[in-house]
């Protein structure tokens, strides 16, 4: 685009309905945009996106087509990196508005707002002027997937590169502290902290999770130990992949680390995220059953969002449910999110396992999941991710003040 002028932004319209292409292109001719293309199907749009000199500066995306839809065309644009401007186009109202607007800030993709059909030129246009004169932003990535490559993360983790933090859990009835979460970060020589969602996707396509994991349980338990030496006894919860839990040596690997690092395996959680273990479900029981076996104790994390589901909990045998933080921050005023909450605790205790609330941020939060029965929480209400060294600080400090201030209300 033009720096000097919106109207020369690149626009792509897609929606399967000719008509509303058509009523949408006068519109933005009228406002002055006439570097327009219609796309009637997905797959066209994309085909529109790909290649170098057609660069896009804005989609705007009917959420309800056949075929591909709406939410499959975000996920696919995610997936190219797609860092132009999204405007969503919909007869549908309010719930699938706000799941589509959850997806895309889950994607990183920049939406400037969505319009309902029949579309007002005044709302196009207000719309309009949101949209950042940004030189070919809407160019299509593909040649650079993730920021890092394998060999950079190969060495960082044989390098040590990798720190973990640890951010604490707390009986939300007591307030007392009933351990941590490690979360893994990359002290990068060049970008400074690096968070893992920049990096874990790129270990495990590498086939370097394997690697990453047993770094992290290793410091993990290194750490486990100093703060026994201290007289803390933390349990710690490390997060594992599937593709960990595929390798069959996976629990032998882990014990053997445990017994090295003189820490018993029932001080151990370990937190399994993504879906995709159809594919190799015995391997997982076999491996999962093993660590049972072995006295760790087992998570499923992000419950509730499409990486862990109820067939998991049908099939596996966890010991602990972590709610998904985008259901618990905020459910004292979203009635949608409250009766995740309530219905994923009852099964929980109904399957005999603890809740742990994740994405505690505000009092309210707390109030709510105590409320409701949740058994430990975890969030930015209580303490961010923190280096080890700052743990028992916090700890101190966290008792002195809890009994008083947080918990004890009705
Ligand atoms: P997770 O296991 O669900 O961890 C919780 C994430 O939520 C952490 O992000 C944490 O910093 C963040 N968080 C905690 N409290 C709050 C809150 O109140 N509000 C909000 N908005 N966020 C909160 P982080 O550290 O960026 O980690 C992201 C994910 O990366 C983790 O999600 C986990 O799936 C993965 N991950 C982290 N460390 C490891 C690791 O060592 N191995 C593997 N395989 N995955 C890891
Ligand atoms: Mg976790
Ligand atoms: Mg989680």
């Amino acid at each position: 685009m033009n720096t000097a002028d919106p109207r020369s932004a690149r626009i792509i319209l897609l929606d399967d309905d000719a008509l509303m292409l058509l009523l949408l292109a006068r519109m933005l001719k009228q406002l002055g945009y006439t570097n327009v293309v219609t796309c009637n199907h997905g797959e066209q749009a994309l085909r529109q996106l790909d290649g170098p000199g057609a660069p896009a500066d804005l989609i705007m995306l009917d959420i309800n087509m056949p075929e591909m839809d709406g939410i499959e065309f975000i996920r696919r644009l995610a997936a190219c990196r797609y860092a132009g401007s999204l405007i969503l186009v919909s007869g549908e109202g309010g719930r699938v508005f706000d799941s589509v607007a959850r997806l895309i800030e889950a994607q990183h993709l920049n939406a400037l707002g969505h319009l309902h059909k029949p579309v007002q030129p005044e709302q196009l246009a207000a719309l309009l002027r949101r949209l950042q004169p940004n030189a070919g932003v809407g160019t299509l990535q593909r040649a650079t997937p993730h920021a890092y490559d394998a060999e950079e993360l190969r060495a960082a983790i044989v390098g040590g590169q990798l720190v973990n933090y640890y951010q604490p859990k707390v009986a939300l009835e007591t307030g007392e502290f009933v351990g941590v979460e490690c979360l893994v970060r990359w002290q990068h020589p060049r970008d400074g902290l690096v968070f893992p969602d920049q990096f874990i996707g790129l270990a495990t396509e590498q086939g370097l999770i394997a690697e990453l994991t047993k770094a992290v349980v290793t410091a993990a338990l290194q750490q486990a130990k100093a703060w026994g030496r201290e007289g803390h006894r933390v349990p710690i919860a490390v997060n594992v992949t599937m593709d960990d839990l595929t390798a069959l040596d996976f629990p032998d690997v882990i014990e053997a680390l445990t017994a090295a690092a003189d820490i018993e395996t029932q001080l151990i959680t370990l937190e399994v995220t993504e879906g995709q273990m159809q594919r190799s479900l015995s391997t997982v029981l076999d491996v999962l059953s093993r660590l049972q076996l072995k006295r760790f104790q087992l998570a499923i994390d992000d419950f509730g969002t499409g990486h862990s589901s109820l067939a998991q909990l049908r099939d596996l045998p966890f010991d602990e449910l972590k709610i998904d933080r985008s259901f618990v921050h905020g459910a004292t005023e979203d009635t949608t999110r409250q009766a995740i909450c309530i219905a994923s605790i009852r099964m929980a205790h109904q399957l005999r396992m603890q809740v742990v609330a994740e994405g505690i941020e505000t009092r309210d939060d707390w109030d709510l999941l105590r409320h409701l029965g949740c058994d430990a929480g975890q969030g930015y209400f209580i303490a961010r991710p923190m280096p080890a060294a700052a743990l028992i600080e916090w700890l101190t400090k966290w008792h002195a003040q809890y009994g008083a201030a947080v918990p004890l209300q009705a």
